[in-house]
């Protein structure tokens, strides 16, 4: 049997509830890099059950409070209700997408699995995950209320190099099909589930662009940081006069292109590659004025270390994003980087509002859809805030 000790300091630790254990809080290991594993405290009383790591800085990841070895049936219940979540949330349209199985947020370590349409997508993280990943896919596909026609693993985020394992790209099942297109509330969008970000899509954004959009009538929108141009199509579809979709990436430009065709709404749209930091100052050297601008930049501050870079990257872009909205327009903000907390983010928001010479009201601060559920014991799962501002 797997077992590993840890400190008291680690007992104290997840007696707050938290999930995870530190390597430094490691006493003792007889268990095999990627085993579950029965982690017992200094005493010798049995804490629960986790995924161990052998070369992670976090060691273990709790299934389990409890002294059973999670088995088949414990893991097809807990399945069983993230995805009736989903499907109470209102995730589950057939030709919808949604995060089905969000890792540690659904106490399922390491393991994400995506829905687009009719086809699954997993992520593993550690090497317990890849370990559990047909079975854990095989009981959400027995929970669905729809066929499968193919899963595909996308398992070459970076941070499987922390855990000292390959990176893997394979379908695991069936076959892609040539165009994957998800519909979802009056819009379509394809997804590149081999090639694209993620696993092929932002689906965290989901609900914050249909609320953005209640902002885009018959006004000019700037979509900053767009891939594949979701939230401008949102804009267009709702009325909006004009969208300028503005990213770096090319391939993301050109499937956002071919989104608005799809939607009926590209000849109210236009594409343009560049350096968001630099293009949102020209934008305001040039007084140009938008009544709705969205900014969703990538994380900027991907470890604890990024911080201060991150707060002085935030402050200049949203100031610059203040200065191009017009009066009585709104600013939808977001920053997907856990280690800027919600109130450090709304305070780089109130500098870059005076930084602009612009009075903003704070009208909604938002998070991801519940689709992303936020483990209240695991603060890291609370990554994604999204500020709705309106700007004087
Ligand atoms: N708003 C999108 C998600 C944006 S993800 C949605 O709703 O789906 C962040 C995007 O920023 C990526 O497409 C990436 O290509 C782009 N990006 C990263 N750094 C950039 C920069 N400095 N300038 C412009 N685009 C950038």
């Amino acid at each position: 049997m797997s077992v590993v000790h840890v400190t008291g300091k680690a007992r104290r630790w997840l007696a707050s509830g938290h999930p995870w254990v530190y390597r430094d809080d490691v006493a003792e290991v007889e268990a095999e890099p990627g085993d579950v594993a029965t982690v017992v405290d200094p005493a010798g009383a049995v804490l629960g059950q986790a995924f161990f790591s052998a070369q992670s800085r976090i060691a273990l990841r709790f299934v389990s409070r409890e002294k059973t070895r999670p088995d088949r049936a414990f893991f097809a219940e807990r399945i069983a209700r993230a995805v009736a979540a989903r499907a109470r949330d209102g995730y589950l349209d057939p030709r919808g997408a949604c995060r089905l199985l969000a890792g540690d947020a659904d106490l399922l370590p390491g393991f994400v699995l995506d829905r687009y349409a009719n086809v699954l997508v997993a992520q593993c993280g550690m090497l317990a995950a890849d370990r559990h990943r047909d079975l854990f896919v095989e009981l959400a596909r027995a929970s669905l209320p729809f066929e499968i026609a193919c899963v595909y693993d996308r398992s070459d985020s970076s941070s499987r190099k922390l855990e000292g394992l390959v990176q893997r790209v394979e379908v695991v099942d069936g076959a892609l099909p040539t165009e994957l297109i998800v519909h979802e509330s009056g819009m379509s969008y394809s997804v590149d589930v081999a090639h694209g970000h993620k696993t092929g899509h932002y689906l965290d954004q989901r609900d914050n662009r249909l609320r953005a959009a209640d902002f885009a009538r018959d006004v000019d929108v700037l979509d900053a940081f767009s891939y594949d141009g979701l939230f401008g199509i949102r804009a267009a579809l709702a009325g909006a006069k004009s969208v300028v979709c503005v990213d770096q990436s090319k391939e993301a430009l050109e499937r956002a292109a071919a989104n608005a065709e799809r939607n009926g709404v590209r000849d109210r749209m236009t594409f343009e590659r560049a350096n968001c930091m630099h293009d949102l100052r020209d934008r305001a050297a040039r007084a140009e004025r938008f009544g709705l601008v969205i900014v969703d930049p990538p994380a900027f501050a991907k470890s604890r270390r990024e911080v201060e870079g991150a707060e002085r990257g935030y402050i200049e872009l949203n100031r610059r994003a203040f200065e191009i909205t017009a009066p009585g327009g709104m600013v939808v903000s977001a920053s997907c980087s856990f280690n800027v907390r919600a109130a450090d983010f709304q305070s780089y928001l109130a500098r870059a509002s005076y930084k602009a010479a612009r009075s903003a009201w704070l009208t909604e601060f938002r998070g991801a859809g519940s689709d992303h559920p936020v483990l209240l014991t695991l603060p890291e799962t609370n990554y994604l805030k999204c500020a709705f501002v309106r700007v004087g």
